[in-house]
């Protein structure tokens, strides 16, 4: 064992953050990180990484780590044994299935989970426990962009691979701050721009890097894509300049479509956004004048209101110009966490399966029940945004949450804070100690990515291996191995000897992924979904037909749904997304010293105009305060920002979290929460 710890070591993994999907060797001696390598053959990458996937992994070594069970007493923890820890899981767990019955129990998965994780998860909830409460954090972003597409061409991915947007001779990017929140992609671009003259188009609140290098930069009001994006597609209609060919051969309900545009005038949309109608001009004949165009969006759209129509919006539009089907044509809604679609993919949501496949569908449902030899309930469960309230009613009492720190990320934290506290029973298993932990009954140490064997699914639908590089620490497990000892105490009998048995039982049980095996992905090998039985995988998602019955895609109808007001005195609005540094709620970055030292903690950002109004400089001290909460933050003064739009990155770290201002609205059609829809009034504290 000396011998072995004091070998260097190499080994394949994929990296943690987003969700580009950079795969790269780590090279380990004993615990110690000594490099990452990138490799040639890394097929998202290549030889990049950003900051993150380069020097953010010494928070696995942290002295922070959960390294053993912890049990709550009064309003302390203290360290437990695994078989204390699970025994009272059973026991909380059963009892309350015997009161009030399966639904009274909810589940949420990981987006930093592996697929097999967030397989099992579901397959507790349904198949051992009777429930599909279940669901995972893409309900906290991009739920409504696989809406949209769903909707229109029928599969809620990005249509084709990284690689391919640097060829397309337009990209147009909305609601996302690229550069900082998909690094390695936006060197794609950055790029195609320099060698091959891409055209570059950014609609965006905050000029970020990727609008200043822009060919053109426009600031849609907050809340209004959908308006700019109907109004160029009607304008490119009325020109004749749509694809007719396209639209006949592939695309239905156009005509019915068509009229639904009638309101949404360069006249109406000039006034709605506040972009010029040369701006919306420019847009439309860019499109028009390049033959592929591919639109990259995030939670700038998303996360609104109408976020799923807006997406719906994009998708309409790459219909009615005919790009899809091409390489450097097509619909990038771009993946947050790293394995946020995979998260979905593998039926972490309470109205599908893996594949996407619905619960309701007897045929479906009976050949999971067949497979796992349980009945399986026919009714969707309740989502993320939906159990908050259950917990609140009193609907559900027990809650499993795993890899998330919902009392950070969900919108509303101190509604979802009071949530918490009335549950009966409250697991959260984690890396470290989350601000979430601090409501939980038991606390379970899990193992982060480093320490164990699986795959992820980025952005572009990409199934990527990561080999363990090193053994749990402390009493941590993989949570797989978590999931599994929960199971078997209720009356599974599961006896997986690795990850890869559970990704082909998955693949046995839906179409989509039936060629998905890990011998097909062994080193940097990989495979983009659908994946065939005979393991032909798809780097184009659409070549000649939609997934509808009759092969056509659907012009969906949508009308605009306006922000919502929070009132008069609350006359700043706050736009939060990511910063390059750090990820998410911070858990992991903050815990990384190297990154630590260069962004050390969370700041907001405003404005000139804003800073000469209200006496502000470089750190000063302000509270900001909404109707569902306040934050302190000091400031920097920016050109980033404009006028009375404030920027508060949401990789806090605890302090001045986002979602102690964020309300509980959300996209009428998923649930994701209006995180964009945010006004605070402003109240100087420490003057510089
Ligand atoms: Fe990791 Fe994303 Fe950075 Fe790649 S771009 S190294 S996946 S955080």
């Amino acid at each position: 064992a000396q011998m072995r710890e004091e070998r260097i070591e190499k080994t394949k993994t994929v990296c943690t953050y987003c969700g580009v999907g950079c795969s790269f060797d780590v090279w380990t001696k004993g615990r110690e990180i000594l490099k990452i390598e990138p490799q040639e053959e890394a097929p998202a990458n290549g030889i990049s990484t950003c900051v993150k996937g380069k020097f953010g992994w010494d928070y696995v070594n942290s002295e922070e780590r959960l390294k053993k069970p912890l049990i709550r007493e009064g309003d302390a923890f203290r360290e437990a044994e695994w078989e204390e820890a699970l025994d009272l899981i059973e026991s909380k767990f059963k009892e309350t299935m015997s009161k009030k019955g399966p639904d009274a129990l909810a589940f949420i998965s990981s987006s930093k989970c592996t697929n097999e994780e967030s397989y099992l998860m579901q397959k507790l909830g349904r198949g051992v426990i009777g429930t599909n409460n279940i669901d995972n954090c893409s309900r906290y972003c991009q739920s409504p962009a696989t809406m949209g597409l769903w909707r229109t061409v029928g599969y809620g991915g990005d249509s084709g691979s990284i690689t391919d947007i640097g060829q397309a001779e337009l990209v147009i990017t909305i609601g996302s701050n690229t550069a900082e929140s998909h690094p390695v992609l936006a060197t794609r671009v950055k790029r195609a721009q320099k060698l091959y003259g891409q055209k570059v188009i950014v609609a965006d609140l905050r000029k970020h890097e990727m609008a200043d290098r822009a060919d053109l930069f426009v600031r849609p009001a907050p809340g209004s894509d959908l308006v700019w994006l109907s109004a160029v597609t009607k304008y490119i209609i009325d020109q004749g300049w749509h694809d007719e060919t396209f639209l006949s051969e592939h695309v239905n309900d156009v005509e019915e479509y068509i009229r639904s545009l009638d309101k949404y005038t360069l006249d109406y949309a000039s006034e709605t956004t506040g972009m010029s109608k040369d701006e919306l001009i420019e847009i439309a004949t860019s499109i028009h004048q390049a033959k592929t165009t591919s639109i990259l969006w995030a939670m700038g759209v998303t996360q609104h209101g109408g976020g799923s129509d807006t997406s719906t919006a994009i998708s309409n539009l790459l219909l009615v110009t005919g790009n899809y089907m091409k390489p450097g044509a097509g619909a990038y809604p771009l993946r947050g966490h790293n394995n946020v679609q995979g998260a979905s993919d593998f039926g972490s949501m309470p109205d599908r399966f893996p594949g996407y496949q619905f619960v309701s569908d007897d045929e479906v449902r009976g050949r999971f029940e067949k497979s796992w030899g349980t009945d399986i309930p026919k009714e969707p469960g309740l989502n993320n945004h939906e159990m908050v309230d259950a917990m609140h009613d009193g609907r559900l009492d027990v809650l499993y949450l795993k890899g998330e720190d919902m009392g950070i990320v969900d919108s509303n934290i101190n509604y979802v804070h009071s949530a918490f506290e009335k549950l009966d029973f409250f697991v959260v298993q984690d890396i470290f100690f989350s601000k979430t932990c601090e409501y939980a009954d038991v606390v379970l140490p899990a193992s982060p990515s480093l320490e164990k064997d699986g795959t992820f699914v980025n952005t572009e639908r990409r199934f990527q291996r990561l080999y363990k590089v090193l053994d749990p620490l402390g009493d941590s497990k993989p949570d797989w191995q978590i999931i599994v000892e929960i199971a078997n105490r209720m009356g599974a009998d599961w006896d997986y000897g690795h990850p890869s048995e559970i990704m082909d039982e998955a693949a046995s049980l839906t179409p989509m992924f039936a060629g998905v095996s890990y011998d097909r992905l062994e080193g940097y090998d990989s495979l983009q979904w659908p994946v065939d039985a005979d393991g032909t995988d798809t780097p184009l998602l659409f070549e000649d037909k939609f997934p509808f019955p009759d092969g056509k895609a659907r012009l969906w109808p949508v009308d605009w749904t306006k922000p919502v007001e929070f009132g008069e005195d609350y006359d700043l609005h706050v736009n939060n997304g990511r910063i390059l540094e750090h990820f998410h709620e911070g858990n992991m970055t903050y815990k990384s010293e190297g990154i630590t030292r260069k962004t050390p903690k969370v700041f907001l950002e405003v404005s000139h105009e804003l800073a000469r109004e209200r006496n502000l400089e470089d750190g000063t001290v302000v509270r900001l305060t909404s109707p569902y909460g306040s934050v302190k933050v000091s400031c920097i003064v920016t050109d980033r920002v404009f006028g009375n739009q404030l920027y508060l990155p949401m990789n806090t770290n605890g302090e001045g979290a986002i979602n102690y201002l964020t309300s509980s609205h959300s996209d009428k059609d998923t649930d994701t929460p209006a995180y964009k829809e945010v006004s605070v009034k402003m109240e100087v504290l420490e003057p510089k």
